[in-house]
């Protein structure tokens, strides 16, 4: 999606950085996540929701990395992308995800698998903000497009399934959300 220039004057104004919350905190450069009122308050719900549910509290934040995009919903502060949690680049958190899965698939059902399959969904910050993100969050879904949340966990756990394997490699390394 492309926008004009005065689209993008008029919308440009009322940009904010998305803020910390208690339980997160965002350690990239405030202008690595200009964002519209309504992105920075969705994402800041379900950014909240997430940390609390995953342990973290005000003496402990988990810590969330933004990287600036270019393209589409990003020339409007109208989407965001989230590069690293708690330390961890999401790219780092996929494979991890995949290595854990390649374990479990070697094991016969029972005790051994289930050490895999019931600790990876709990200790992997990267999944766990994916399924946080989909769960609690609200996201655009432009006449005619899929809803804007992609992720390297997109075409496993929806809500895209059909993504392509362009739009898949390019969000190998980030989650995207556009509201
Ligand atoms: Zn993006």
């Amino acid at each position: 999606m492309q926008y004009d220039n005065d689209t993008k004057r008029q919308c440009g104004r009322r940009l904010v950085s998305v803020p910390s919350g208690k339980a997160y905190r965002v350690s990239s450069p405030a202008a690595n996540a200009m964002v519209a009122h309504e992105l920075a308050d969705e994402l800041g719900r379900a950014l909240e929701r997430f940390a609390i549910e995953a342990g973290f509290d005000e003496r402990g934040p988990v810590s969330v990395f933004f990287r600036p995009g270019i393209f589409g919903h990003h020339q409007l502060g109208r989407a965001a992308d989230i590069y690293a949690v708690g330390g961890v680049g999401i790219d780092q958190w996929k494979r991890r995800w995949d290595e854990a899965c390649g374990r479990a698939a070697r094991f016969a059902p029972g005790a051994a698998r289930q050490i895999v399959t019931k600790t990876e969904p709990v200790t992997n910050l990267g999944w766990r903000l994916y399924k946080a993100l989909q769960r609690y969050g609200r996201w655009s879904q432009p006449y005619g497009y899929p809803i804007q949340l992609f992720g390297p966990w997109t075409r496993s756990e929806g809500p895209w399934k059909h993504i392509s394997d362009r739009l898949l490699r390019a969000h190998h390394d980030h989650i995207h959300v556009a509201k």
